[in-house]
């Protein structure tokens, strides 16, 4: 699949719109814990800097729900961004409002403008094609460059291109990037082909496993998602985490592995605590003995034996969603085991979604990594063989 490419735009000394992903996790002090993201942007931008452009950058951070709310500000990420572009970037006050729009008009050449939380507007999550249009106003050029992102028909990622043609639009090269891996992958992964599955929800990832059973020989789960399984196969999972209006979809989701002769790995033992805490008293139990009222919140060191021994003789492995609550020391040690097993081996590992990426970097693994993809849903959606919104009109015309 070619995609239309940001050296082909005739773009100098324009306006150019670059829709980015700063979508960045944050630790408790509310500091940018890993800066991949912004990172990975900064090629697309300084080509753009390079060809004497005056560049917007968009991006949601978080869930301000179409609500200005200061938590989810940009303001972290402008600097980080001024640090790492090595000159001034200005942040608008409001995404489409007047200092937006008055910042947007005087912005010189070599010149970048951040606008606000993209989701301070209700009408991103939409597609609203008013606010697409007001988007598209800004500059003479769009650019995709948001891939963790491009899995979602909302306005500043798909509406908004409708307001370009081919020769004014196209995608950034963090984008291509991403785009170019999958494709490979999927094309043709070496097997057997693991995919390690965790994070806290059946309900965010049911269509990804779903799709992704044909795909792959190897299916192990952590996380909160793991509960929603193990309750269905009737063993009490005290007050773990569970979604119990998914558990006829957990049951089709195993029937169809075995069908499909596809292995499926569930934890065999966790870490369970009294609360959802980091000073929580906890101990190790089986997935058959999790106390009443007891929660599971990281897989249990037996659970990492046998997962380490089903990676053994594994050529390919996609690691989505962390194995537990990572963000708290006391249940990181089975995400970091798992971390640990998949850079000592040979198998080409992509690690995909912030929180993965994040606990990978948190322990010094990223290296050690083939590929880390700023994007989960958008990588598992690549997998699953789909085209994105976010992508499709920027697929360049055959000639
Ligand atoms: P997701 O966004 O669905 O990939 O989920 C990531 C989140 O899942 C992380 O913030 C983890 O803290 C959380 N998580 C992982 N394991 C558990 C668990 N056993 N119970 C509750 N939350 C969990």
């Amino acid at each position: 699949m070619e995609l239309l490419n940001v050296k082909n735009l005739n773009m100098v000394g324009k306006k150019v719109f670059i829709r980015c992903d700063f979508n960045v996790p944050t630790d408790e002090f509310a500091n940018i814990s890993d800066d991949r993201r912004i990172r990975s942007a900064i090629a697309t931008i300084n080509y753009c800097l390079d060809q004497e452009c005056a560049v917007i950058l968009a991006s949601h951070l978080g869930r301000p729900d179409g609500k200005v709310n200061e938590k989810y500000s940009l303001a972290p990420v402008a600097r980080r961004l001024q640090q790492l572009l090595k000159r001034d970037v200005a942040l608008a006050g409001d995404v489409v409002g007047k200092d937006a729009m008055e910042k947007v008009g005087a912005l010189k050449e070599r010149e970048v403008l951040l606008l606000e939380n993209i989701r301070y507007e209700a009408g991103e999550t939409e597609n609203d094609e008013e606010l697409s249009r007001k988007l598209a106003s800004m500059a003479e050029f769009y650019i995709n460059d948001a891939f963790g992102v491009s899995h979602r028909a909302h306005s500043s990622v798909e509406g908004i291109t409708h307001f370009f043609d081919n020769e004014h639009k196209a995608a950034g090269f963090l984008l291509q990037k991403e785009i170019q891996f999958f494709g490979k992958l999927i094309e043709n992964p070496v097997r057997p082909f693991a995919a390690i599955v965790g994070g806290s929800k059946v309900s965010g990832k049911l269509e990804a496993l779903i799709n992704l059973l044909p795909k792959v020989d190897k299916v192990l789960i952590g996380g909160g998602m793991a509960f929603t399984f193990l309750k269905q196969m009737g063993y009490n999972v005290g007050a773990s985490l569970v979604e119990d209006d998914l558990l006829e979809d957990a049951q089709h989701i195993m029937d169809q592995a075995r069908k499909l002769g596809v292995k499926f790995y569930l934890p065999v033992d966790v870490v369970a605590a009294e609360k959802f805490a980091e000073d929580s008293v906890s101990k190790l139990v089986s997935v058959q003995e999790i106390p009443d009222n007891w929660m599971g919140l990281d897989i249990g060191p037996a659970t990492v034996r046998l997962y380490g021994e089903v990676l053994n003789d594994v050529q390919t492995v996609l690691w989505n969603g962390p194995m537990g609550v990572y963000e708290m020391d006391k249940f990181a040690r089975g995400s970091n085991k798992i971390a640990h097993f998949v850079a000592d081996s040979y198998a080409t590992s992509v690690v995909g979604g912030g929180d993965t990426a994040d606990l990978v970097q948190r322990i010094g693994l990223d290296e050690e990594m083939t590929f880390i993809s700023t994007g989960g849903g958008a990588s598992l959606e690549l997998l699953e063989g789909k085209i994105l919104p976010g992508v499709m009109p920027l697929i360049a015309e055959k000639v």
